[in-house]
């Protein structure tokens, strides 16, 4: 079969693989749809031969990709029927741990004691026709959503359902969500889902008007205007009850921290760089948590999917560009520029 691999330095090729077949306790999925991520572009721009992620040195080409969704293909010899059955619609959770520590029998292999793998960073994931996965890492994929919700469920969208649920957001609280790439409208739509007044920021004119679509209540481009006098007018001067930043940026981070209310709490999902704060004014006087948030467990991954489909929340909105594996380079050239929404490969 041939995948994507990402050469480094924005280059990439279809590479030629050995199809995979399980181990006893594996199983190989036919990959339908297999979701773009913004972390995969850490991967793609990163110099050639560097372990980008901090998650180990790579060895030899791997296929990239990591929100694989398709259907059960081969079965290992030791997987029951009821684990794993020929045909049957499923996700992936996107990391492989040892399976027996505390973290893996939890449902956070990401977290892994042992050391995690994780696709298209230190395994091979799913930019390719099959893929092979540890059969307790495979999350069922309900019959209502599509192939293309299913790779969504499979990272960003699973990683909002997770800071929201680490939040506690309950109907009625009112929410600034700062970055409204990927994660960011997803935890739009599912807040609205959860009933949610939702206030979205972005500094893409674009990204603003999908999240209006979304149910935002307000919208806010921080370039145009004070972020934080924003969100304090929209909120009779006392702030929002609770901010998620996406935006992984030190200005979002801040934004949320100062935009957020006395008693109120602070999510950040976005990854990399820093964020300096004044603690007394910022936080401690403020009453302030301050939490983060990592993706999310197998667990979580199926109670995500299980909302989304009884709440008729329209994941596949997210997408923008539906694309060949053929067309890897083109998809992976426009996704780099981030003026587009989500891409997603389509095979099989
Ligand atoms: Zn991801
Ligand atoms: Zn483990």
């Amino acid at each position: 079969m041939r995948g994507v691999t990402f050469l480094g330095d924005r280059k990439l090729e279809l590479a030629e693989f050995p199809d995979p077949t399980p181990g006893p306790r594996d199983i190989v999925v036919e990959i339908k749809a297999s979701g773009m991520c913004g972390s995969d572009l850490k991967t793609y721009r990163a110099k050639e031969g560097a372990a980008s992620l901090g998650f180990g040195k790579v060895s030899g080409p791997l296929i990239a990709g990591h929100e694989p969704c398709g259907v059960v293909a081969a079965v290992g010899s030791a997987v029951d029927e009821r684990t794993a059955r020929i045909g049957a619609r499923i996700m992936v959770h996107h990391y492989a741990g040892c399976g027996t520590c505390r973290h893996c029998q939890t449902g956070w292999s990401q977290m892994c004691s042992n050391g995690t793998v994780v696709y298209g960073t230190t395994g091979h994931g799913a930019h390719a026709p099959y893929m092979k996965v540890p059969a307790y890492t495979l999350v069922p994929l309900p019959d209502e959503l599509s192939f293309t919700t299913g790779a969504a469920i499979s990272c960003g969208t699973g990683t909002a359902y997770q800071a929201l649920r680490r939040m506690n957001l309950a109907g009625g609280d009112n929410i600034a969500i700062v970055g409204q790439g990927p994660v960011g409208l997803s935890a739009t739509q599912i807040a609205v889902g959860m009933g949610a007044r939702v206030i979205a920021l972005d500094v893409s004119a674009a990204r603003l008007a999908r999240a209006k679509e979304f149910g935002a209540d307000a919208v806010i481009d921080p370039k145009a205007d004070d972020p934080i006098a924003a969100i304090k007018t929209l909120t009779h001067g006392a702030g929002a009850d609770l901010a998620l930043d996406t935006s992984g940026a030190p200005d979002g981070r801040l934004t949320a921290i100062r935009g957020t209310r006395a008693w109120g709490t602070v999510c950040f999902v976005g990854e990399g760089d820093n964020v300096t704060i004044n603690v007394s004014p910022d936080m401690l006087r403020k009453q302030l948590t301050i939490i983060g948030s990592w993706t999310f467990s197998t667990v979580i991954q199926a109670d995500c999917a299980r909302f989304i489909a009884d709440n008729n929340i329209a994941v596949d909105h997210l997408f923008t560009d539906r694309w060949k594996l053929e067309e890897a380079e083109e998809a992976y050239r426009l996704f780099d520029r981030q003026t587009s929404g989500k891409g997603v490969f389509l095979i099989n």
